[in-house]
C-alpha cells in the first residue's frame, strides 16, 4: 500500500532558534553571557562561573549571534517559499521577547550607503522572500501574478498598514462561506506587486505606518503582531493543453513580545493583573499544541490571529517559527520562557 497518506503531524512545524548577540545596554549592566548554541541543533544555558544551572535545549537549528541573515533565510524560509512555488500554504512565525530580533529577523535593516534592498545583507527574511520568488518565477518564465497586504493586529483588531489613509480604521474578518477554514479581511489592500522594487515600497511604507502608531500609543509595538502575505497566482498549461491555476500563499508574522506568557505557556500573573492578555499570542501556543499532539480539536476561532492563518496552519501546510532569544543573564527567565514556548511546538 503505497498511498497511505501520512497524518497531519508535528513534522510539518519546525521550531528554530536565534540568539542575538549582547547589546551595549547589557554590556553596561556587566551581564554574563549565559547561552551557547551548539553543534547547530543545541543550545545551552548556563550560569556561570560555578555552572549552578545549567540547561539544554535542542531544536531543528540554533543560530547562534554570529549568524548572517542571509544563514536564517536559507534554512529556515527559502524550503517554504519553494512550497509556495508548488501551490502550498506556508507560515512564519518570529517569537520572542521585545528587543531580542524579531523584527530584525523578519523585516532586517538597512546598511548605511547600501543602495540596493537586493543585495544589502541585513535585508531580513521577508524581503529575501520576495526576491527569490520573482528570481523563480521569472528564471521558469511563468505566467503569475503577485500580491502583498500587510496587517496589524492590536488587542485583537484589524488594522491595515497599507491603506492609503493616513487613519488606521479598523477591518473585518469573517469567514469564507465558499472555502471551509478560510476567512475574508473586508477592505484589506492587497497590492499587486510586479517587481522586486515595488514590495520594498509596500514594506517601507506599512513599517512606517506601524511606527506612527507605536509612537501615538505607548508600548504598542511590543503588543501588536504584524502579518505580512504573499500571494502567489501562477498560471501553468498542462501537458494535455489544459490551463491550471495554482494558488500559493506566504504569512511572515512578527508576533508581539513574549514577556505576558509566563513559563507555562499561560498568561502570566503580573500581565494578568495588569489586564495585559494578549489573546492571539495565547490561542497561538494552544493551536500549536493542538497540532502537534494531533488533538481532534484546534481551537483557531479562539483568536483572531489563528484565525486568520487558519488556512496556513496545520494539514498539508509548513510552519517554521524562529524563537528570538538574549544571550544576557538580565534576561534569564525570558529566554528560559521562550524556549520553553518553542520547545513545546517541536
Ligand atoms: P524585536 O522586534 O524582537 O523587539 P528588534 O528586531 O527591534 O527586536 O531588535 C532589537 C535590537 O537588537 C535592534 O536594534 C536590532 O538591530 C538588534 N538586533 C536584533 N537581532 C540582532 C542580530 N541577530 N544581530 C545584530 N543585531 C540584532
Ligand atoms: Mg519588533
Amino acid at each position: 500500500r503505497k498511498n497511505v497518506r501520512k497524518p497531519c503531524s508535528g513534522q510539518n512545524i519546525k521550531v528554530f532558534v536565534r540568539c542575538r548577540p549582547m547589546n551595549s545596554q547589557e554590556k553596561v549592566a556587566r551581564a554574563q553571557e549565559l547561552v551557547e548554541c551548539q553543534g547547530g541543533k543545541n543550545i545551552v544555558v548556563k550560569e556561570r562561573p560555578l555552572d549552578k544551572f545549567t540547561k539544554t535545549f535542542s531544536f531543528d537549528k540554533v543560530f547562534g549571534a554570529d549568524s548572517k541573515q542571509l544563514d536564517v533565510y536559507k534554512c529556515v524560509a527559502k524550503p517554504l517559499v519553494d512550497e509556495v512555488l508548488n501551490g502550498f500554504n506556508c507560515t512564519i512565525f518570529a517569537y520572542g521577547q521585545t528587543g531580542t530580533g524579531k523584527t530584525f529577523t523578519m523585516e532586517g535593516e538597512r546598511t548605511e550607503n547600501c543602495t540596493s534592498w537586493q543585495e544589502d545583507p541585513l535585508a531580513g527574511v521577508i524581503p529575501r522572500c520576495v526576491n527569490h520568488l520573482f528570481d523563480e518565477l521569472r528564471i521558469q518564465k511563468l505566467e503569475f501574478t503577485m500580491r502583498v497586504s500587510f496587517l496589524e493586529l492590536y488587542n485583537e483588531e484589524l488594522f491595515d498598514l497599507l491603506s492609503a489613509q493616513d487613519d488606521l480604521s479598523r477591518l473585518r474578518l469573517y469567514e469564507d462561506s465558499s472555502r471551509k477554514g478560510s476567512c475574508i479581511i473586508q477592505g484589506l489592500e492587497e497590492v499587486l506587486v510586479r517587481s522586486k522594487n515595488d514590495v520594498y515600497n509596500v514594506i517601507e511604507k506599512g513599517s512606517a505606518k506601524r511606527q506612527t502608531a507605536a509612537t501615538l500609543m505607548n508600548a504598542h509595538s511590543s503588543r501588536s503582531h504584524t502579518v505580512f502575505t504573499v500571494t502567489v497566482h501562477i498560471k501553468e498549461n498542462t501537458l494535455d493543453g489544459d490551463e491550471l491555476l495554482k494558488t500559493g500563499k506566504l504569512h511572515l508574522v512578527d508576533l508581539a513580545g513574549s514577556e505576558n506568557i509566563g513559563r507555562s505557556g499561560a498568561v502570566d500573573k503580573r500581565a494578568r493583573e495588569a489586564g495585559n492578555i494578549n489573546q492571539s499570542l495565547l490561542t497561538l501556543g494552544r493551536v500549536i499544541t493542538s497540532l502537534v499532539e494531533q488533538a481532534p480539536h484546534v481551537p483557531y476561532r479562539e483568536s483572531k490571529l489563528t484565525r486568520l492563518l487558519q488556512d496556513a496552519l496545520g494539514g498539508k501546510t509548513k510552519t517554521s517559527i524562529i524563537a528570538t532569544i538574549s544571550p544576557a543573564s538580565t534576561n534569564l527567565e525570558e529566554t528560559l520562557s521562550t524556549l520553553d514556548y518553542a520547545h513545546r511546538a517541536k
